[in-house]
This record gives structure tokens, C-alpha cells and sequence, in this order.
């Protein structure tokens, strides 16, 4: 059943997927008498199995849409390239059957769309869909309401927030964020963005609850990078590296190192490439069976979550594109996403990696019943906020009303009692469920 929205002032939130969890299917409908709007839609991947190399033992999770199917939505607003906030987008089109929608995103968010979902491009061309590219600081208008994109730091580059002024609320809906980013320049830019923004009496908050269990700051990727210079330096034999795909940043940085240490750099994995093409990240060709004899290379491929067919899983099974040799060194720069199915297939392709080649680099944070023979280096940092990066939203913007999103309710609930100690009101809202504000 559908809500009919009579005043001019009513706002409804309604959460259809990825409230509960990290890394879910986040979508968030906001409807207005007269814009019906998406923020976000992604799709999750259900882990059903911890076992290495099965690869049917995955489930697709997606936000429900029942909601929308008949009324359709005016715009979808896509916050960054991270699967967990684009992947439904092909299913959202195919349900609203052809009705017509903008896609409102970055450059690279959209570049990423067209990279990830090819064939689905080609099969679904004359769906009358417009993708609206957005840039930092510049509001698109929608009748009476305006929507101005934030760049905000995180672990994909061009990673927008949307502070969406429409009649009677202020709604800031920053995404996955933290405040320091690897380049200092866009760190104090977010700082004095979210100044002017202090100005302006924020209605609503959204703010995610993934790491609202640590405190402090999550530090700067720029550590990570100047440890990863030390390992490339210390290392003789070719170095296998693997971080998230979406991680361009780092990625970029990584050749830059293997550049001034005149290793070649080769990359090997379908999604990893498409992001670097996406991503016009150069410095890196395309690896083959040609190079394989080659000693001081740096090979850039899949897998730091052990995803089933990803390169690194394959070459632990002596399958294509490379093959690991007992000179090699394997960095694995992530932390297993904290699901224990991931966790369990991540601690046995790192106990099979120590066995197969030189040297295996863990995450510091990593897991303590990883493999001891795994050397822990601080060679990731998340891309999301910890409790301090949160409370400096909530400090510097004051809003009326916070809505937690992002994790679990026992994660939702501390990021509530957090805030409200700061004299800010807190809505627990879950799936499905309007909230009308
Ligand atoms: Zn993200």
C-alpha cells in the first residue's frame, strides 16, 4: 500500500534494505508530496559458506521495491561506487519498466555504472533513463527542492554526501565517510564545507554505525602508504598485492611505489581492472602467461576478501592468471569484512599462502587466530568514521534528529546513546517501516 502525502511540509524515510548490516543492500526512499526520491541502491552478498573456492555459496541481498514499483521515483541519488550502494541499480530499472528516472551521481560513480553493468547497458539502452553527473559544491535543482553533492573522504574516490534542502526539512545524508583523507587539502575541505554548512539548521542527520565501536579518528590511508613503501623497499622477489578494487587511491599510490622502485606492475582480475579503467589509473598493463618469468614485478589482483574465482583464491589453487612461486611476498591489504563466513575463508587462503610462498602481509587489525606465521603490518585503515569522526558531524552541525544507519541494532543503539549524550535526538528506523518526519 501506498502513502498519500497531503502537506505540503510531510516527509517520509523508509529504509528498503541495508539498515541492519555493514556492507548491506542500502537504499533510502524519501518521499515528498512532490518528489519521490532513492538514495542509494545497492546490493549485498550474502556469504553462505566460509569454505575456500565455492563459489554457488553466495546470495544476492536486495533492497525491497515493492514499494516503488507502481508510483515509480523521480531520481535516484547514488552516494559512491561501492557495490553495497550501486549494484541494485539494474534490477531498480528493470522493475520500474521503463517508467523514466534520473540517475543523479559523480563521475566516476557513473563511469563505474556503466564499467560494472555492461551488458546490462546493452540490453537496456532504450530504457529512458538520464544519468546527471554531479560535482562537489554545485546544488541540482528539482522543483522546489535542491540537492548540493559533498565530497566526502572515504575509500573510493569522488565519494559524494547530499545535503537536500526540500520544502520544510534539511536532510544531510553524508554516505560512508570519515574526516581524514589521504590528501590533506580534500580533509580541509570537507572541514570548511561542513562549517557552511553548519549555518544552515540541519533537520536530519543519517549517520553510518560501522565503526562505532572504536574510538578516536580513523586514521589517514597516507600511513598505510608510507608503510607499504617500507615492505616494497624491504622485498627482493615479486610482490603479490591485494586491496579492494574500489580502493583507487591506494592502488594509485602502490604503482607510484612500484614506479620509483622500477617494478614493472601487472594487473589480474575482471573487477580490479574495470575499476582501473574507470578509475583512468595508469602505470599498469594487463597481466599474461608471457610475464610470469619476469623477478622483480608487481602484480595487482583480486581476492582480499577470498572471494571465490577472485586471482588471488585461483593462484592459491594453481590456476590462472599467475602462479605463486616460494619467492613470491603476498600483501593483503584489507581486513576481512567481520562476518565470519569472510573471516573463515580469509584465515585459510592466508594459512595455505604461508605454506606456498615467501612471505604472507596481514592487516595489523586482523583476526588473532590468523596464521602466526603472517606478518602483521598497519597496511590497512577503514574508510569509515569512528566514534570521533561521527560526533564531529553531530558537533559542527547540530541537527534536530539523527538517524543511525549502517550496522546492526546493537551498533545503531550505541551510535544513538553516543549522540543523544551530546543533547541530539535519535530515530531507530527499521526496514520498511515509514518514518514520518
Ligand atoms: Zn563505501
Amino acid at each position: 500500500m501506498f502513502f498519500r502525502l497531503k502537506e505540503k511540509k510531510e516527509v517520509h524515510i523508509t529504509a528498503l534494505g541495508g539498515i541492519d548490516r555493514v556492507g548491506g543492500a542500502n537504499c533510502y526512499l524519501l518521499e515528498t508530496p512532490k518528489l519521490r526520491m532513492l538514495i542509494d541502491c545497492g546490493c549485498a552478498l550474502i556469504p553462505l559458506s566460509g569454505a575456500l573456492f565455492e563459489e554457488d555459496l553466495t546470495e544476492f541481498s536486495y533492497p525491497d521495491f515493492s514499494r516503488i514499483e507502481k508510483k515509480g521515483i523521480d531520481m535516484v541519488l547514488l552516494s559512491h561506487a561501492h557495490f553495497d550502494h550501486i549494484g541494485a541499480l539494474p534490477m531498480l530499472i528493470k522493475k520500474l519498466r521503463g517508467q523514466k528516472l534520473q540517475i543523479v551521481a559523480s563521475e566516476l560513480t557513473l563511469r563505474t555504472i556503466r564499467r560494472s553493468f555492461y551488458d546490462f547497458y546493452r540490453e537496456f539502452r532504450q530504457f529512458p533513463f538520464e544519468t546527471v553527473r554531479v560535482y562537489p559544491g554545485k546544488p541540482i535543482k528539482y522543483g522546489e527542492s535542491s540537492i548540493l553533492p559533498v565530497e566526502v573522504p572515504h575509500s573510493v574516490p569522488q565519494s559524494m554526501g547530499f545535503y537536500l534542502e526540500i520544502p520544510g526539512k534539511k536532510i544531510f545524508y553524508p554516505g560512508d565517510f570519515k574526516v581524514n583523507d589521504a590528501e590533506e587539502s580534500k580533509t580541509d575541505s570537507f572541514k570548511k564545507t561542513i562549517s557552511d554548512l553548519a549555518q544552515r539548521k540541519t533537520d536530519i542527520l543519517f549517520l553510518d554505525s560501522s565503526n562505532i565501536y572504536e574510538d578516536g579518528f580513523t586514521l589517514s590511508d597516507r600511513l598505510v602508504w608510507q608503510e607499504l613503501e617500507r615492505i616494497f623497499s624491504e622485498t627482493k622477489g615479486r610482490i603479490i598485492f591485494t586491496t579492494f578494487s574500489s580502493h583507487l587511491a591506494r592502488l594509485k599510490a602502490v604503482i607510484q611505489i612500484a614506479e620509483s622502485q622500477k617494478r614493472p606492475v601487472y594487473a589480474a582480475g575482471r573487477n580490479l581492472i574495470a575499476f582501473l579503467k574507470a578509475g583512468e589509473i595508469r602505470g599498469w598493463k594487463r597481466f599474461n602467461s608471457h610475464n610470469r618469468f619476469e623477478s622483480r614485478v608487481l602484480i595487482l589482483t583480486t581476492g582480499c576478501e577470498a572471494e571465490a574465482e577472485s586471482g588471488l583464491v585461483n593462484a592459491v589453487f594453481g590456476e590462472a592468471p599467475f602462479r605463486l612461486s616460494f619467492g613470491d611476498t603476498v600483501i593483503i591489504s584489507a581486513d576481512p569484512i567481520p562476518i565470519p563466513e569472510i573471516e573463515n575463508r580469509v584465515r585459510e587462503m592466508v594459512r595455505r599462502l604461508t605454506k606456498i610462498t615467501k612471505k604472507v602481509y596481514i592487516s595489523a587489525e586482523a583476526p588473532d587466530d590468523f596464521s602466526p606465521k603472517a606478518q602483521r603490518a598497519n597496511i590497512h585503515v577503514s574508510g569509515h568514521g569512528k566514534k570521533e569522526d561521527l560526533l564531529y558531524l553531530v558537533r559542527e552541525l547540530r541537527p534536530k534528529l539523527v538517524i543511525p544507519v549502517h550496522g546492526d541494532v546493537g551498533k545503531r543503539q550505541c551510535l544513538a546513546n553516543l549522540i543523544k549524550k551530546e543533547g541530539v535526538e535519535t530515530k531507530i528506523i527499521e526496514t520498511n517501516v515509514p518514518f514520518e518526519v
